[in-house]
């Protein structure tokens, strides 16, 4: 069955803030799924924990609601196990750059070919406001009262630095572009980020719509193969987000493109030729 808008949506209605980013978001993952005419069979999400991950429960697609800043080694497992699949992970700045730091940047740098979707609001929103590792510095929250101290962390550039083969910037609000975007990370021959900023209308009082309005802006013409400028564009030193595509390279083969024993196809499809499975579940069932 082709993904539609309707056939994705689950019965349960999206409990977010009113005036949340998610919801835009969410508009224009589901616009990517359906313009790209994928079957439901051949995509799986895997969310972390947050208030986007909780979008678990208002998608109806094969997917995996699993732990705080863990979603990418269970899409890294995924894609390995069948990789026809489209593997998409859905978590925010906290889960994704936080908890799961460190399969981030293992999984820039191997390549794998999944897409991971930040909700970037640059706090942790689903435990009340707490700084995350975007959060400016400076920014008085519930767990900086003094301001916070850190620099921000920033994603572009860390998984430039990681080598990463498609890297972007989206806005939740700039449904047209985010849906391009997403669409081109989704078809990507390799690892794909897509850091999305969004407004937190409840935790996040600075970066409101008044201040998106200000400082976004569409990044301009430029050689999305030249790594060096792409690093440059993304520079802290930057007066606007710039959304857009910074850097992609298709050149480089995906990790499992280069495991010997996956070229005769998928993990799953060579096991289910020569596997008895009602022998498998009888065993372990
Ligand atoms: Fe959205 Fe913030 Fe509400 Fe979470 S707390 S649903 S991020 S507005």
């Amino acid at each position: 069955m082709k993904i539609t808008k309707e056939t994705i949506k689950s019965p349960i209605k999206p409990t977010w803030c009113p005036g949340c980013g998610n919801f835009n978001i969410l508009r224009a993952m589901y616009a990517a799924l359906e313009e790209l005419a994928l079957e439901h069979e051949d995509v799986v999400i895997v969310y972390g924990v947050g208030c986007a991950a909780n979008e678990a429960d208002f998608n109806r697609i094969y997917g995996l609601h699993s732990l705080h800043g863990r979603e990418v080694p269970n899409a890294i497992g995924a894609k390995l196990a069948n990789h026809d699949l489209k593997v998409i992970v859905v978590g925010g700045d906290g889960d994704l750059y936080g908890e799961g730091g460190n399969h981030f940047l293992f999984a820039a740098r191997g390549n794998h070919n999944i897409t991971m979707l930040v909700h970037n609001n640059w706090r942790y929103s689903l435990t009340t406001g707490q700084a995350s590792p975007t959060t400016p510095q400076g920014t008085v929250t519930k767990t900086t009262p003094e301001g916070l101290i850190e620099l921000p962390f920033n994603p572009l550039q860390i998984a430039l630095t990681a080598h990463a083969t498609f890297v972007a910037q989206g806005y939740a609000g700039n449904h047209k572009q985010l849906k391009e975007i997403i669409k081109k990370a989704i078809m990507h021959r390799g690892f794909s980020l897509v850091d999305i900023v969004q407004q937190c209308i409840t935790f996040n009082k600075v970066q409101d719509s008044a201040w998106f309005k200000e400082h976004v802006a569409e990044l301009g013409e430029h050689d999305s193969n030249d790594w060096q400028a792409a690093f440059d564009l993304a520079s802290d030193d930057r007066k606007q987000i710039q959304s857009g595509i910074y850097y992609q390279d298709e050149a480089i083969l995906a990790y499992h493109e280069q495991i010997d024993c996956l070229k005769a196809g998928s993990m799953v499809g060579q096991w289910q030729d020569s596997v008895d499975i009602g022998k498998v579940i009888e065993d372990y069932v």
